[in-house]
C-alpha cells in the first residue's frame, strides 16, 4: 500500500517531470533552433563575404578559358577564406549547367577536385537553381552529422554561371549540439533533484502535521490528557489540529460535565428511591395499621351490632330486636298467612332470686332460654322480653298449633333440671294469633292478658287468646 509520503513524493515527482521535461524540451528546441539559426546566417556571410572577395572575371576566365592564373588566384582566395576561418572546412566554385555540375575549384588537395566533392545536398541545391546566397538544411546537417553548406551566386547574371560554396565542419555544430543536450539535461536533472528534496521536505512537514494530528486523535480516544502545548498557527494544517484541540477540549469537558449531570441524577435517584420506599414501608404500616382498625372496628361494629340486637345474658334476641322482626312478620302475614306469639314468664322468680341468689336466677333464665331455642330450632324467633319474660314468633302457625308449642315448652321447662336442690322452675305462657286486620299492639296485649290469665289461673299453665276470649289450655 503506498503510504501518503510516498503518494505525496510520487504526486510532486510526475508534476515536477512533467514541467521540467516540458520546460526542458522547450528550451532544448528554442536554444538549438536560435543556435542553429545564427549559425546558418554567420554561414551565409561567411559565403557572401567569400563571394564578394572572388573576381567575378577570373571566375568566368578560369571557366571558360581554363586560365590558370586565374585559377590560381581563385584557388588562393578559397584556402584564404578557409584559413581565415576555422569554422569552414571547405570552399569551392561550382558551375551549374542544368543537371550537369562542375567544380571549377576548391580550397582543398590541388584545387581541382571532379564531381563528385560535392554532397547529395549541395547537388539538390544547386539543381534546383540559386538566385541568392543559400544554405543547406541546418537540421539535416545537424541530425546527419552532414557538413552544411552556404552557397551564393557569383555576379548577377541570370541565369547563374558560377556559385561559391562553403563548408562548415559539421563536428563543431555537432559539439555544440552536444554540450546544449548535456547542459539541457543537466539543468532538468538538477531541477529535479531539487524538486525531489523540496518535495520530500514539503512531505515531512505534512507528515509531521498529521501524525500530531493522529497522535491527538489517539489521547482522545485512550481518554489520556490532551497535550497542552500550543502549536504555532501556520497553515491550514496547523489551523486543523488547533480546531481538533479545541473541539477535544470541548468534548471532554461536555463528557465531564455530563457525567457529573448522570453521577448527581443517579445521586438524587438512590434518595428518591429510597424516600419512596421509606414512604412505601409507613404508607404499608400505615395501611395494615388502617386494615388492623378497621377490622377491629368492623368487629366492634358487628359485637355492637350484635349487642343491639341481642340479649347479654341469654345470647337470646332482645325486645327491640323482636319487635322489628314482629314488624316484618305484620307486613309479611298480609299477604300470605299469619303469625302467632307465644309470651312466658318465669312463676316466682322473685323467690329463685331471694332464695338461691341472683347467679342462680341468672343460670335459670340462661337454662329457659335455651329451652325455647331447642323448641324452636334457632335462635331467630325467641327473644327475652324484658326481666324473666321470654317472647316467642311462630310465622305461619295457627293459635292451636302454637298452643300446643306452649305447652310443650311449658313442660320441657317443668322437666328442667336445676342445679340447686328443691328449686323447680315453672312457666306460664300466653298464647295468641295476629287476627286480620289487626294491629301489633292489640295482638301483644291480648297475649300478655293471655298470660296474666295463666298466672291467674295459678302459674304452670297455657292460656290462649282465642279473639277477646281467653282458653286455658293445660
Ligand atoms: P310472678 O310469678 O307473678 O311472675 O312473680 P315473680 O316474682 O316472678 O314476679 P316479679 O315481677 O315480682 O319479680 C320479678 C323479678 O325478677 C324481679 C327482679 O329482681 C327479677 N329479675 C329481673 N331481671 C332479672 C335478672 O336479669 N336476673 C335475676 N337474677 N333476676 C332478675
Ligand atoms: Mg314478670
Ligand atoms: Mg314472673
Amino acid at each position: 500500500m503506498l503510504t501518503i509520503k510516498r503518494r505525496l513524493l510520487l504526486s510532486h515527482l510526475a508534476v515536477i517531470l512533467l514541467g521540467a521535461g516540458a520546460l526542458g524540451a522547450y528550451m532544448y528546441w528554442s536554444v538549438s533552433d536560435q543556435m542553429l539559426a545564427a549559425v546558418a546566417q554567420r554561414l551565409i556571410d561567411n559565403v557572401r563575404l567569400l563571394q564578394s572577395t572572388l573576381d567575378a572575371d577570373d571566375v568566368r576566365a578560369f571557366g571558360d578559358r581554363a586560365d590558370s592564373a586565374a585559377g590560381q588566384r581563385i584557388v588562393a582566395r578559397l584556402r584564404a577564406a578557409t584559413e581565415l576561418n576555422h569554422d569552414l572546412a571547405s570552399a569551392y566554385v561550382v558551375e551549374p549547367r542544368g543537371e550537369s555540375l562542375r567544380v571549377l575549384a576548391t580550397s582543398v588537395g590541388d584545387g581541382r577536385p571532379d564531381t563528385d566533392f560535392l554532397s547529395s545536398e549541395e547537388i539538390s541545391l544547386l539543381r534546383r537553381g540559386i538566385d541568392g546566397a543559400t544554405v543547406s538544411d541546418i537540421r539535416i546537417a545537424a541530425s546527419e552529422r552532414a557538413e552544411l553548406s552556404a552557397l551564393s551566386p557569383v555576379g548577377a547574371a541570370t541565369p547563374v554561371p558560377y556559385v561559391v560554396g562553403v563548408r562548415l565542419d559539421a563536428g563543431s555544430l555537432q559539439r555544440s549540439l552536444r554540450l546544449l543536450r548535456l547542459s539541457t539535461l543537466g539543468a532538468i536533472l538538477f531541477g529535479v533533484l531539487l524538486a525531489l528534496v523540496l518535495s520530500r521536505l514539503l512531505a515531512e512537514r505534512l507528515l509531521r502535521r498529521i501524525r500530531t494530528l493522529g497522535e491527538r486523535c489517539r489521547v482522545l480516544a485512550s481518554g489520556e490528557p490532551l497535550p497542552t502545548n500550543q502549536l504555532p498557527i501556520g497553515d491550514e494544517f496547523d489551523r486543523v489540529i488547533a480546531d481538533f484541540d479545541a473541539t477535544a477540549q470541548r468534548l471532554r469537558e461536555a463528557s465531564a460535565e455530563r457525567e457529573a449531570a448522570l453521577a448527581a441524577l443517579t445521586e438524587a435517584n438512590a434518595q428518591l428511591e429510597h424516600r419512596v420506599q421509606e414512604r412505601t414501608r409507613a404508607i404499608e404500616d400505615a395501611t395494615h395499621q388502617l386494615k388492623g382498625e378497621i377490622e377491629n372496628r368492623l368487629q366492634v361494629e358487628a359485637l355492637l351490632a350484635e349487642a343491639a340486637l341481642t340479649d347479654g345474658l341469654t345470647g337470646l334476641l332482645n325486645r327491640r330486636a323482636m319487635l322489628e322482626m314482629l314488624v316484618q312478620a305484620v307486613l309479611a302475614s298480609r299477604g300470605q298467612g299469619g303469625f302467632s306469639v307465644i309470651l312466658a314468664d318465669v312463676d316466682h322468680f322473685k323467690r329463685i332470686n331471694d332464695q338461691y341468689g341472683h347467679g342462680v336466677g341468672d343460670q335459670v333464665l340462661s337454662a329457659v332460654a335455651r329451652e325455647l331455642e331447642q323448641l324452636q330450632g334457632d335462635n331467630r324467633h325467641a327473644a327475652r322480653w324484658g326481666g324473666e319474660e321470654f317472647f316467642l314468633l311462630l310465622p305461619g302457625t295457627p293459635l292451636m298449633e302454637a298452643c300446643r308449642r306452649a305447652e310443650e315448652l311449658r313442660q320441657r321447662i317443668e322437666r328442667l333440671p336445676t342445679p340447686m336442690r328443691g328449686l323447680r322452675v315453672t312457666v306460664s305462657l300466653g298464647v295468641a294469633e295476629i287476627q286480620a286486620g289487626e294491629v301489633l299492639e292489640d295482638c301483644l296485649k291480648r297475649c300478655d292478658q293471655a298470660l296474666y290469665r295463666a298466672k291467674d289461673a295459678g302459674r304452670n299453665a297455657v292460656v290462649a287468646a282465642r279473639g277477646n276470649a281467653f282458653a286455658t289450655m293445660s
